[in-house]
């Protein structure tokens, strides 16, 4: 049987940056199948049946450490470290999680639409994250930008005003714009003057707040628009700004303001909906050949 073609992603380049994020992980057929045969007494048939409508959990596309019957491959020929299979016998599943809203829901829905079909090659998981689960996986994604390097409080800046007013169109705004400050005419939102993007002083403390969270270290505190500041350098300034009082910030510690601020930047008490698309195009067409491959064993073994 011809190997087949490595199917295309889906697209989501409509979707707004950031609101997608990708999980690759290796199952192994065989063990997979182990346990129908071994454990639930099927046979081979109908347990290469039954593996047709596997789907992983969330927890086993998304855990750090994979359990049997995921892993991760030590390379392209590596074999299954459970049972020794060959790369034949495993199948890759990726999936995307979408985080729900406002600014990805019928994109969503359009994209699900599409992929859908009889045979399955796509399924689609829910779970529910409180605001602070969503926001720390945001963080997480942040931190593959380096604050150590050129270009780095644009680009914080930018993916946080990506993440808090999904609907604008950023990338726009900050091809054109050289420098980014604090309005001292604009009570909220945001606007461009002589190439300057110029931030209402909530929105402003709240992207310096997350610049200090995105880099901040023991030793020398955190890289913002004003320089690097320590914690009770940051919180002295939020205080005078007035913007710990507009968020209903009373704590007095700087570490327990910034447990409370990083509560309240992340959307507050409540929760989101993440959804999971799953591409189970691999695991059907490695499913195809394993009775086939079964049943030549068998054949070769009676010869
Ligand atoms: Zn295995």
């Amino acid at each position: 049987m011809a190997q087949a073609a490595v199917a295309e992603p889906p697209d989501f380049s409509s979707f707004p940056p950031n609101t997608v994020t990708p999980f690759e992980r290796t199952v192994c057929l065989a063990c997979v199948s182990g346990v129908f045969t071994r454990v639930l007494g099927l046979t081979a048939r109908k347990a290469a049946q039954e593996m047709k409508s596997y789907t992983p959990t969330v927890q086993e596309l998304t855990s750090h450490t994979p359990v049997r019957p995921y892993f991760l491959p030590a390379g392209p020929k590596a074999h299954c470290p459970y049972c020794d299979s060959s790369s034949r016998r495993y199948a890759r599943i990726l999936a995307y999680r979408i985080e729900g809203g406002r600014a990805t829901d019928r994109l969503r829905r359009e994209l699900v639409k599409a992929l859908m079909d009889t045979k399955g090659s796509f399924a689609v998981l829910e779970e529910r994250h409180s605001h602070d689960e969503a926001f720390f996986s945001w963080l997480e994604r942040m931190a593959s930008l380096r604050p150590d390097q050129e270009g780095w409080i644009p680009a914080v800046t930018e993916a946080f005003l990506e993440r808090k007013l999904p609907k604008e169109n950023w990338r726009e705004v900050f091809e054109q714009v050289h420098t980014i400050r604090r309005s001292i005419r604009l009570e909220e939102g945001w606007e461009i003057d002589n190439r300057r993007l110029f931030l209402a002083a909530p929105l402003y403390h709240e992207v310096m707040a997350v610049q200090y969270i995105l880099s901040r270290s023991r030793m020398s505190g955190g890289l913002t628009f004003e320089g690097r500041l320590t914690l009770a350098e940051l919180v002295r300034k939020l205080r005078l700004s007035g913007y710990l009082r507009l968020c209903g910030i009373e704590a007095h510690s700087p570490a327990d303001i910034l447990e409370e601020l990083t509560h309240h930047l992340a959307g507050g008490d409540g929760g989101v909906k993440m959804y999971y698309l799953v591409d189970r195009r691999d695991f059907l067409n490695k499913l195809k050949a394993l009775p086939m491959a079964a049943r030549q064993k068998r054949a070769a073994a009676g010869a």
